[in-house]
């Protein structure tokens, strides 16, 4: 794995000026922050920091306010759940550089922390530009970059500052990346993946990358419909996107070649609407579907031999359900595949780690979520990870 550095390197860093690029984009409802898990995710590094006497200041992004001000979009706004999860006052400044920060920074004590504006108020920060890199980093002392939520990104904040201040990944953005080594990096072999959720085309990428890493390709969730679909498999009204046919072909001919065996349902449960407990819902073989039915889950004996499947594999990486798993009962294969994920990582036969905006609910609503080895809340950026791709934030820590 390549070497960054971490909090473990920095020195004394008493009365020292640390940026600290966290993620505090938070969601919102009527004023109200309503999860404050990415706050509690880089807690225990600001706090690290501030313990030790450094002034920390905190850069973050919020929404797409395209490079103007946008009261709506302030950080202020979450300065109240900042403050409450950290158990620390925290100052709330209305700029990024300048005389400001620099009058802020002058009356912080050590161990001080304040939370900077938007950064995507200034049109550098997605630029990347370097005379706003230039002014932002004049303030400080060293750079940690704790969102890796944000590293797939190559901006001013969460890219160019590692470049001209010394720069350490903070224990957030530490245990990403070391759990994702552990997954696709350098993993414990036989390793499955579970690809799963709507549609092949916005996956394309992580398929074609994983048929070359993985031992075992599960594909679930609507995607699956496009495989059996190109496949010969009449899908009825299913989400299938059939236009994809020739590159689900190649990914199976690419996987053949690599030695990677790719689980496609053979039963499936089925409805001829989309609602909770459907009437006409049941469940079939693949070769049964009406044209009039839509596939909505993967089915009970397929869901029997993934299961056996990650009996025989040490790693797993998971990302998307393997149902339409907010409507009930079309969570049932990912909930019954997730346990059991669960219980061989509890037995330590498995590594396992997983993300995406709707795995995590899935497994959230699974109940599972916390038996994982490790769940990445960070959804492009893992992706991304997924697709085998160089996130930039993360390349401008290595050493
Ligand atoms: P993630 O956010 O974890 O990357 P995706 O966004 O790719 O996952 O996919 C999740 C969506 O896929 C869910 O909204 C789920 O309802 C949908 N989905 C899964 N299986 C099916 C299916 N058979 N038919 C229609 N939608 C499905
Ligand atoms: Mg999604």
């Amino acid at each position: 794995m390549p070497k960054f550095r971490t909090l473990d390197d920095l020195g004394d860093v008493r009365g020292k000026v640390a940026l600290v690029r966290v993620d505090l984009n938070l969601p919102m409802q009527d004023g109200a922050v309503t999860d404050d898990t990415r706050v509690r995710a880089s807690a225990p590094t600001i706090l690290e920091l501030a313990d030790a006497g450094a002034k920390v200041l905190l850069l973050a992004h919020f929404g797409r306010p395209k490079g103007a001000r946008d009261p709506n979009q302030s950080l202020s706004r979450v300065i109240d759940c900042v403050q409450h999860v950290l158990g620390r006052e925290v100052m709330y400044v209305s700029e990024l550089a300048g005389d400001v920060v620099r009058q802020t920074i002058a009356i912080l004590p050590p161990g001080g922390i304040a939370l900077l504006e938007n950064t995507r108020f200034w049109p550098g920060e997605e630029k990347n530009d370097p005379a706003l890199v230039q002014t932002i980093a004049a303030n400080a002392d060293f750079y940690v970059n704790d969102a890796f939520s944000a590293a797939h990104r190559a901006h001013a904040t969460t890219e160019g500052l590692a470049h001209v201040l010394p720069a350490y990944a903070g224990r957030a953005m530490q245990a990403e990346l070391e759990a994702l080594e552990r997954a696709l990096g350098n993993p414990r072999k036989p390793v499955a993946a579970v690809v799963g959720g709507a549609k092949v085309s916005t996956k394309l990428d992580v398929l074609e990358h994983l048929v070359g890493k993985v031992d075992h390709l599960i594909i679930g969730g609507g995607m699956a419909n496009t495989f059996l679909a190109a496949r010969g498999i009449a899908v009825g009204k299913s989400l299938c996107e059939h236009d994809l046919a020739a590159t689900c072909e190649e990914i199976l001919a690419a996987a053949e070649k690599s030695g990677c065996t790719v689980h496609l349902p053979y039963d499936v449960v089925v409805a001829k609407e989309f609602a909770p407990n459907p009437p006409s819902m049941r469940t079939c073989n693949v070769h049964e579907v009406a044209p009039d039915e839509m596939i909505l889950d993967v089915g009970p004996q397929a869901v029997e031999a993934l299961a056996d499947v990650l009996k025989t594999c040490r790693t797993l990486v998971w990302n998307g359900p393997l149902g339409a798993f907010e409507t009930a009962p079309f969570d049932a294969a990912t909930v019954a595949l997730a346990t059991t994920a669960a219980a061989l990582t509890r037995e330590g036969s498995l590594v396992s780690v997983a993300g995406g905006g709707d795995t995590v609910a899935a497994l959230n609503q699974a109940g599972v979520a916390d038996e994982f080895t490790y769940v990445s809340t960070a959804g492009g950026a893992f992706l991304e990870w997924m697709e085998g791709k160089q996130l930039p934030g993360v390349k401008a820590l290595e050493t």
